[in-house]
């Protein structure tokens, strides 16, 4: 079965692992050898109502250059049908961050902003920051506990294409199935 890939960006500690440990749970992460990557890479299947994603934590991705956060968004734009990028409510965005953004924005894929660590109250107005990414609405969520992850996965299943879209341009090659 096609399961369309949602990839998690964002410089380290941004909370991409816990995400994705949250949208994983205890089912365990499948590793996929990719020709051509320097590591195997570890995926996640999520399940939301009734559909069934992907899921990459891009910081185990080290196909591209450095394994910095900018190789990892391109392997992710050259790949996923969405991308989150996320950010720290309590950090503030930073250069890193925005560079990330940058890349993401030129690409013209579907980007979810997500502002995590909104457990955080001291920066309310993080959000306003975050518009001015120019990537659209942001997601705000706690990763670590649970907060606005369902909106934030209800917004990901309206970015996608109806489930046999995705089928027939795999079958065209254009993806990988996994
Ligand atoms: P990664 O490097 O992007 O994968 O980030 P991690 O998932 O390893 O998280 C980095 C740190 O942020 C860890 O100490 C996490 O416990 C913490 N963290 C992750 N998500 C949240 C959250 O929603 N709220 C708070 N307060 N801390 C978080």
């Amino acid at each position: 079965m096609m399961r369309p890939l949602v990839a998690l960006v964002g410089r380290p500690n941004v909370g991409k692992s816990t995400l994705f440990n949250r949208l994983v749970g205890h089912r365990q992460a499948i590793v996929a050898a990719q020709p051509g990557l320097t590591r195997d890479r570890l995926y996640g299947i999520t399940e939301w109502r009734g559909r069934e994603l992907a899921v990459v934590d891009t910081a185990g991705l080290q196909s591209e250059g450095d394994g910095s956060p900018q190789a990892q968004t391109r392997v992710a734009i050259k790949e996923a049908e969405i991308i989150l990028l996320l950010l720290d409510t309590r950090a503030g965005l930073t250069p890193a961050d925005q560079d990330v953004a940058a890349l993401l924005r030129r690409s013209g894929r579907p980007v979810i902003v997500v502002a995590n660590k909104a457990d955080d109250r001291g920066r309310a107005y993080f959000e306003h920051e975050l518009l001015e990414l120019g990537l659209g609405a942001v997601s705000r969520i706690s990763g670590q506990h649970g907060i606005g992850v369902d909106d934030l996965l209800d917004r990901i299943l309206e970015l996608l294409p109806p489930a046999e879209e995705v089928e027939e341009r795999s079958a065209g090659g254009a993806k990988i199935a996994i």
